[in-house]
């Protein structure tokens, strides 16, 4: 695909604690993959879903939910 920048996948950092990313959930490393997933990650406005879960992504160190700007809980 001509013109197509390649992602490298990587570990995030928890934007509240700063500390790797890892879901609470599964435990796995959260990564971005794709462009489109790091926009949607630093944009406020959507929730994040782990990509090993599919669950809303919450910081295993903080607790932080990155529910963007819904307050939507799961149990
Ligand atoms: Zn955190
Ligand atoms: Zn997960």
């Amino acid at each position: 695909m001509p013109g197509t920048t390649p992602y490298r996948s990587r570990p995030v950092r928890c934007l509240y604690c700063e500390n790797p990313l890892i879901c609470a959930h599964c435990g796995k490393s959260f990564l971005l993959r794709s462009q489109a997933e790091h926009d949607s990650f630093y944009e406020p406005s959507a929730p994040v879903r782990c990509p090993h879960c599919s669950r809303i992504v919450r910081c295993r160190y903080c607790g932080a939910t990155y529910s963007g700007s819904e307050d939507e809980y799961e149990h």
